[in-house]
């Protein structure tokens, strides 16, 4: 080895040893006779000593000449420092160099690799490689490695087995676009990337594996955010025998396990609720739970009192937030004029404070005696120093206008503290979502989600109001994994297809491959795949799942870094058969 140590481990233990470390120059400091080098690598940071006197000519000239971002190697005696640096794990020592050699120099690097950089995110990104240096950012990749270990030590343990499954498959339906890639040998015919594994790890459950995991690269093709990348990975999982309980049960187990080992924190109680409560009380299908304020629906008492806007709104419906009372007229007008953009598009906003001393104010005293909006009070269960907040139209939109009011004042109101952690199962999802634009039933999960037994009359009758064996974790208002219970028959399957608006003959070619393992003695069986990245984000406290990934893609799709996607060689089209024309969008 080029090294005796790392440079985070010296002490004052090893003072009087002979070392050798090898790392990167993060600075240097010359105050004419005297040198010092901090010296870095993945395990910290050691000061190099070089002194007129002690240290010959030569040497304080060649340490003299390092540059930042240097690879050196230095020898030399571990020295008890003077003035220590308790911030340092290695701040009570430093090393006397006798030896000094320059392993590599290094152009001075377009920003300053430092917890704290001069760098925009552009610029980190193609040189992602420097970026990756910093500690911030590689603590989160060590982070995102712990939580891969635990996770497969945790799925061992419980006898799921890892089985790598096709990059190169076809079309798998989870709701985005694929990727295609053009095959050489077939030409004019293309391979899709998985959005996820999930046919095959059915097809697994049909080979009596019993229980699969695996750690799996998907690619979806969809706008980008920054809880979304083209390429992100899935802890996939699948298991046979069981219901949907004993699913909730198994995977609550692994997320426990991954906040006790890698946090050490026991998350407690996993709550369960239903989609028609997340819609009724947050407006949202993953409620962020580390806070109440629940939507109170005010119809009974708010309508009828000669106010035009909410008396021919389909639904009145506010939050109560505590303490807010004091939220000044010009605060109030903010919020009114945020809800009022279009991305969220609520008409107005009307309010109610509860002063501390007791009085019922509102926006709406033209219309409302004080007794009703007493009434109001009682139903959000206010109290003196609360502030009501109340928004009206047709139920759904103003329910997902009102989620997101209730987001943005938890986060005003400093309710959404990152160190707290609050999971929660959704469950009974609808099989169906009806979609406006095609004018047709989408699978809501996926087409392999099984109905509810129970509402299975109504798909010929209501397909909307049909529930599936479907649930998603959710940890603060992130949804962190999905599943279902799978349907493993072919009739129900192809039932299934019908009323998603396939032909026979559609389904056959797309999917005949499942119906038929279907026939083969496929147990009953169900998974759940968690999103490993947002997984990571949320453990390191952090939005974006870009940091927990090496190598990520930016906002358009492109890796700026390797500078892809690129044009091909006139020479590898050919030999895919494949001319380009691009059509004007
Ligand atoms: N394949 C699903 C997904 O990617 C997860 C599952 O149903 O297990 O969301």
């Amino acid at each position: 080895m080029l090294r005796t140590h790392t440079c985070g481990e010296l002490r004052l233990d090893h003072v009087n040893q002979e070392v050798t470390l090898a790392g990167w120059v993060q600075r240097v400091r010359n105050k004419g006779g005297l040198i010092w080098v901090d010296l870095r690598d993945r395990y910290g940071v050691t000061q190099l000593i070089f002194e007129e006197g002690s240290t010959d000519k030569a040497l304080l000239e060649k340490a003299a000449d390092l540059g930042r971002e240097f690879v050196v190697s230095a020898s030399g005696t571990v020295i008890e420092r003077t003035a220590k640096n308790d911030k340092m794990p290695t701040g009570s020592i430093e090393i006397k160099v006798s030896q000094l050699e320059v392993l590599n120099a290094a152009k001075i690097p377009p920003f300053i690799i430092e917890d704290e950089t001069d760098g925009g995110d552009e610029l980190r990104m193609k040189y992602r490689y420097l970026d990756l240096r910093r500690n911030v950012v590689r603590e989160k990749l060590q982070l995102r490695h712990r939580m891969m270990q635990e996770t497969r030590k945790f799925m061992d343990g419980q006898n799921f087995i890892e089985v790598e499954t096709p990059v190169l498959i076809k079309s798998t339906p989870e709701g985005a676009r694929d990727f295609v890639v053009p095959s050489r040998t077939n030409p004019g015919e293309f391979y899709a990337l998985p959005q996820s594994p999930q046919t095959f790890k059915q097809l697994l459950m049909v080979s009596g594996f019993d229980r699969y995991f695996q750690i799996v690269k998907c690619f979806r093709d969809e706008d980008l955010r920054a809880d979304r990348q083209p390429e992100f990975t899935q802890i996939d999982c699948e298991m046979a025998f069981v219901n949907q309980e004993d699913i909730l049960n198994t995977f609550e187990g692994l997320v426990k396990h991954l906040f006790s080992s890698v946090k050490g924190i026991d998350l407690g109680y996993v709550e369960h609720m239903t989609f028609a409560d997340a819609m009724k009380y947050y407006g949202n299908d993953k409620p962020d739970l580390r806070f109440d304020m629940k939507f109170v629906e005010l119809n009974e008492v708010a309508k009828g009192k000669g106010f035009g806007i909410f008396d021919n709104a389909e639904l009145v419906v506010g939050i109560c937030a505590k303490g807010a009372a004091e939220y000044t007229r010009k605060q109030i007008d903010e919020l009114t004029e945020w809800v009022k953009r279009p991305q969220i598009g609520a008409k107005g906003l009307v309010y109610a404070r509860y002063t501390a001393d007791g009085n019922l104010k509102s926006s709406v005293d033209k219309f409302y005696e004080v007794e009703d909006l007493q009434a109001w009070a009682d139903a959000f269960g206010a109290e003196p120093g609360d502030l009501m907040l109340v928004l009206s139209g047709d139920a759904k939109a103003v329910r997902k206008q009102l989620s997101e009011l209730r987001l943005r004042m938890g986060e005003d109101l400093g309710l959404r503290d990152r160190t707290k952690f609050k999971p929660l199962w959704v469950v009974d999802f609808p099989l169906l979502e009806w979609d406006e634009e095609t004018k047709r039933y989408h699978a809501m999960h996926h087409p392999f989600t099984s109905p509810k037994r129970e509402d299975i009359p109504l798909l010929e009758t209501d397909p909307g109001a049909v529930r599936a064996n479907a649930y998603d974790l959710v940890i603060n208002g992130v949804e962190v994994g999905g599943g279902s219970i799978r349907i493993h028959d072919r009739a129900t399957q192809q039932l299934m297809f019908t009323h998603l608006g396939f032909s026979d003959e559609e389904a056959q070619k797309q999917f005949g491959f499942l119906m038929e393992a279907f026939e083969y003695g496929a147990p009953p069986h169900g998974g759940i795949a968690f999103g490993f990245d947002r997984l990571c984000a949320i453990f390191g406290g952090s939005d974006s799942i870009r940091d927990y990934i090496a190598f990520p893609k930016n906002n358009s799709g492109r890796d700026v870094m390797i500078d892809s996607p690129s044009t091909i060689a006139d020479e590898q089209l050919k030999e895919l058969s494949i001319r380009v024309s691009l059509e004007q969008k």
